[in-house]
């Protein structure tokens, strides 16, 4: 890596020297217009300071606008295999950095190592995937009614776009975003969760290293409230892409609304495992622990409920229960840590509180519910793996999203039951089906409400060569990955070419009644 592509004060930053970091606009490292700075913290240690971001004006993001718009004709102009090519270089450029950014991913955000990896790789997969777009971005080409004439539509940038992230897959949902906006030729404005800048820059930075032209990325760190909403504001920027919490997304999908703006978002969940009681329950009891506490329970897809079968009911809750017992909660890059704090301060307390919901509520919690303050633990934010049993599926904990290592466990007596408890949220993202009766397997598929389903998998573990999003409140009818990604960030343009010479006049010259 050269000097001149990485932030001027990155490197993987070490522990007790925190650096101060920069928005990047118009291919250059730049202060906030105040000079003001935020902290990035370990979750794992709140004592560690992962490193200090802009904290940004709606005049720094004026100004990444201006480079984003400024740039728009040179990028949407470049060959789209000429703009794919620098994604790729980006893919082998992650790969050789994958270690880093994921040890770094540990520090700032607390998900164990194997995942951090994981995330990055979705990125690499990302990439790879969005580089062969540039010799697709397929359109149509369909008959005309008329004769000499040729009808098809093709894709085209949409301009200025901008991009909001959460913090949970701090590298991998960026990627979902920026490579198939870059290679459909949009200029971009990039604005990650005020808690993983650090993960964001160094995406930023390796798109730089590739070769990407100044002014296609503009990268400004800062508060949602605040910068997230002048970027959504600013009339040049023509679409938004979202992902975060659906209280968020609603207001930025209203004010989209408003302003006639292109906005797709991917929201909340409330994601459900359902066990049958044909079920392999050992494969069940495993999917389950790793869908309820991947992450620490802190994805969009995670299995905070598990609607069990009555027959196998008492089977699979001890089954569940003993297994998460032996989960082992510490420090993401301890090799022998499952789970690792959640992301800070206010995540954990709002967590602690469904706890206290669901015990209020009349649930039985099975184990864990607590959190964690003995020696090292309370410089972070540590909560145990948490299981309910006996929920009822209306009680608050089985119907909003907690986004933290508590599961809920409802009983069923039917196949049918489980289908309409699974069912019953406003959330549709990541439902699954675990049964050996085909029937049943492809009846769930038929039935349940989601963007996604498994059988026999837990609802988490997607990948980038499908669609990705969901139904009802989680989302506004988009998805991201898969041949789907570059919807989002392409305008259908419909060409008719009539080289008849004369005036063909659709719908009606060919109509049979002119014959007549
Ligand atoms: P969040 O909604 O708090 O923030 C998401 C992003 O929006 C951040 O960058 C934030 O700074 C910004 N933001 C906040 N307020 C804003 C405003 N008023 N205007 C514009 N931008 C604003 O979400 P989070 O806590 O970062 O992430 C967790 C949430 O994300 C969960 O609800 C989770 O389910 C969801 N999520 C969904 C998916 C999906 O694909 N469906 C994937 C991952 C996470």
């Amino acid at each position: 890596m050269t000097s001149s592509t990485k932030s001027p004060e990155s490197a993987s930053a070490k522990a007790g020297s925190p650096r101060t970091y920069h928005n990047y606009i118009n291919g250059k490292w730049v202060k906030a217009e105040t000079g003001e700075t935020f902290a990035s913290y370990n979750p794992a240690n709140l004592e560690e300071i992962i490193g200090y971001f802009a904290s940004s004006t709606p005049n720094d993001v004026k100004a990444a606008v201006d480079a984003a718009q400024n740039a728009l004709k040179m990028w949407r102009s470049t060959p789209a295999p000429a703009r794919a090519d620098i994604i790729l270089k980006a893919a082998y450029l992650l790969e050789s950095r994958k270690e880093e950014i994921a040890t770094t991913m540990v520090r700032e955000m607390g998900k164990v190592l194997k995942e951090a990896r994981g995330d990055v790789q979705e990125a690499i997969d990302m990439a790879k995937y969005m580089a062969g777009e540039g010799r697709r971005l397929m359109g149509q080409t369909v008959p005309s009614e008329m004769p000499n004439k040729f009808a098809m539509a093709v894709r085209q940038p949409i301009g200025v776009v901008g991009l909001i992230t959460p913090w949970n897959f701090p590298v991998a949902i960026p990627s979902w975003k920026i490579f198939p906006a870059l290679v459909a030729g949009n200029t971009v404005v990039f604005k990650p969760a005020t808690d993983t800048p650090l993960c964001a820059l160094m995406l930023v930075e390796v798109l730089i290293e590739a070769g990407l032209p100044a002014g296609v990325i503009n990268f400004v760190t800062g508060m949602g409230a605040k910068v997230g909403m002048s970027i959504v504001d600013d009339p040049r920027v023509k679409a938004i892409s979202l992902t975060g919490s659906t209280e968020v997304g609603r207001r930025v999908a209203g004010r989209c609304g408003e302003l006639m703006k292109k906005v797709s978002c991917e929201l909340g969940g409330k994601n459900a495992i359902c066990v049958m009681p044909d079920a392999d329950i050992e494969l069940a009891v495993e999917g389950a622990v790793w869908g309820a506490f991947g992450t620490a329970g802190q994805r969009c897809t995670a299995a905070s409920r598990l609607i069990v079968h009555s027959d196998v009911y008492k089977k699979f809750t001890d089954a569940f229960v003993a297994r998460t017992k032996e989960l082992k909660l510490g420090f993401g890059l301890d090799q022998d840590v499952t789970v690792g704090p959640v992301v800070n301060k206010s995540q954990l307390e709002s967590i602690n509180e469904y706890v206290q919901i669901g015990k209020k509520e009349g649930a039985k919690l099975l184990c864990g519910g607590n959190i964690v303050t003995e020696g090292d633990f309370k410089k972070g934010c540590f909560h145990e793996p948490t299981v309910f049993g006996d929920v009822k599926p209306t009680m608050r904990i089985a119907q909003e999203e907690i986004f933290g290592p508590v599961t809920a466990i409802i009983k069923v007596d039917s196949f049918e039951e489980a289908i309409e408890v699974a069912n019953g949220t406003e959330f549709g993202l990541s439902l699954s089906m675990y049964t050996r009766d085909v029937h049943q397997a492809f009846k769930a598929i038929e039935e349940l409400e989601s963007g996604i389903v498994y059988i026999n998998a837990p609802t988490i573990g997607a990948e980038i060569q499908l669609p990705f999003g969901g139904v009802k409140q989680t989302g506004n009818g988009h998805r991201e990955a898969g041949t789907t990604a570059v919807e989002q960030f392409t305008e259908w343009k419909a060409v008719y070419i009539d080289y008849s010479g004369q005036l063909q006049k659709a719908q009606i010259d060919n109509h049979p009644t002119k014959k007549k």
